[in-house]
């Protein structure tokens, strides 16, 4: 695992999980050697080892579709609720574990505005990188694009999520940030 992030679950059941994280809730992130790939952002020599790293900034509500390759979040700036964007994350479809959710992200993106009118895709440049580099085929990137482009009909035709007013949607302010569970480190992947 790359990267772990602390939510708390608003929906769990089969046709929908819904995740809520806040600024200042528990992430780690892998530690290493930075450098590669567009813009240096990419870790180039994992060390193995994780480092706690706060979520920061924005809150975002997670929606996800049981067996689907992409993520829907949404991000409201936390200082005051303000919606910014929808975010579709590429991503494998997510695997239940003991304790909460795991998945790979997929480097394409998609960012959609908050009146869903435009979208654009994102990181078309990191994934380029991820097949230069050996990590993906040139058919999984394809298949990537692919889950994107099937994100962008349902969009379009504002079925789920965009069906629902969720950019309306509050937490609950009596949420607290989470503390990692034990067990977090126990699904290591550093391919
Ligand atoms: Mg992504």
């Amino acid at each position: 695992m790359h990267t772990v992030l602390g939510f708390t679950a608003v929906v769990d059941n089969p046709d929908l999980v819904a995740l809520f994280i806040a600024p200042g809730w528990p992430t780690m992130r892998r530690t290493g050697v930075f450098g590669g790939g567009p813009r240096g952002r990419m870790l180039v020599k994992p060390d193995g080892g994780h480092a706690p790293r706060a979520w920061v900034e924005n809150e975002a509500l997670v929606l996800y579709r049981p067996h689907d390759a992409h993520s829907v979040w949404l991000y409201w700036r936390a200082a005051d609720h303000e919606f910014r964007e929808w975010y579709i994350n590429l991503e494998e479809p997510w695997r239940r574990t003991p304790i909460g959710f795991d998945s790979r992200d997929n480097l394409l993106d998609m960012v959609v505005t908050p009146d869903l009118s435009e979208w654009r895709w994102k990181d078309e440049d990191e994934l380029a990188w991820g097949v230069e580099s050996g990590r993906h085929t040139a058919d999984e990137a394809l298949a990537f694009r692919r889950e994107g482009e099937r994100a962008l009909k349902i969009l379009r035709r504002r079925s789920f999520p965009f069906d629902r007013d969720w950019p309306s949607w509050k937490p609950d302010p009596d949420w607290r940030a989470p503390i990692l569970p034990a067990g977090w480190d126990a699904f290591i992947d550093n391919s």
